[in-house]
């Protein structure tokens, strides 16, 4: 049995003040529910007042970080200071690294591969474009984002299958268009690194999760969670997702 994941990404939301409302009202309404994961990626100048405040202990992801263990890279955060700032987790490849800061398959590569010689949990975003799904490249673009990705695989790593045309858009993937998809991802880790790891895989899916769309999707065989954006800033209705999950 896989655990249940619901991941948070806040992007460039929340800064000090709401984090410390948010987890105020999340600390109150969450009861902790030991069959789901739940994990928070704040803005890196959050994740410290989301760990003091992070009293249900969940974990807590950074959003990104660079590949070079340190250096000449103004602006960037590397993998130490996110695990001294208390990070277990990282979301990587996510559609807005790649489709508006132009992130290479091989940079992620690079990243996913210290992240994991680091210990820290990966979250490793794929999905296609509209134009790409239209061309029926979905299967080819997944297939290049996951096998260029990982070049080992563990329990540390766990995939999100987020279609770019319906993160933040509202047009959320059918649960057959998400089922199919994560199907594939399971077969290509399988042909790769064999059963154990294919089974053992948790595939999330993201964009434009609701409280209303999660029940449908959750109850696909292929599909373990959810990597949340816009509906994760409101501890309320987060928490109803988590509930709806449960
Ligand atoms: C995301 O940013 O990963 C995401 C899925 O966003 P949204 O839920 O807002 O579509």
């Amino acid at each position: 049995m896989r655990k249940k994941i619901l991941a948070a990404n806040w992007k460039m939301n929340h800064g000090v003040e709401e984090t410390q409302k948010f987890f105020q009202e999340f600390n109150r309404h969450y009861h902790i529910n030991s069959e789901i994961e739940v994990v928070i990626a704040p803005s890196y100048l959050s994740l410290q007042e989301a760990v003091s405040l992070n009293a249900k202990k969940i974990s807590i992801a950074a959003q990104n970080m660079h590949w070079a263990e340190k250096g000449a890279f103004t602006g960037e955060v590397s993998v130490s200071q996110i695990k001294e700032a208390k990070c277990t987790h990282v979301i990587l490849g996510h559609s807005e690294r790649r489709h508006v800061f132009h992130e290479t398959d091989e940079e992620i590569q690079k990243k996913v591969a210290l992240a994991l010689t680091h210990q820290m949990q990966v979250i490793l975003c794929v999905g296609e474009t509209l134009e790409e799904r239209n061309q029926e490249k979905t299967h080819s673009v997944l297939e290049r984002q996951v096998g260029s990705a990982l070049s080992v695989i563990s329990g540390a790593v766990t995939i999100a299958y987020e279609p770019v045309w319906a993160i933040g858009t509202g047009q959320v993937a059918t649960p057959q268009q998400a089922e199919e998809a994560h199907q594939s991802i399971r077969k290509m880790v399988w042909d790769r690194f064999g059963m154990d790891a294919a089974s053992n895989l948790r595939i999330l899916y993201g964009g434009s999760v609701k409280p209303d769309n999660i029940s449908n999707l959750i109850s696909q065989p292929n599909i373990d969670g959810a990597l949340v954006g816009g509906a994760s800033l409101d501890p309320k209705t987060f928490i109803e997702i988590l509930n709806q999950m449960a």
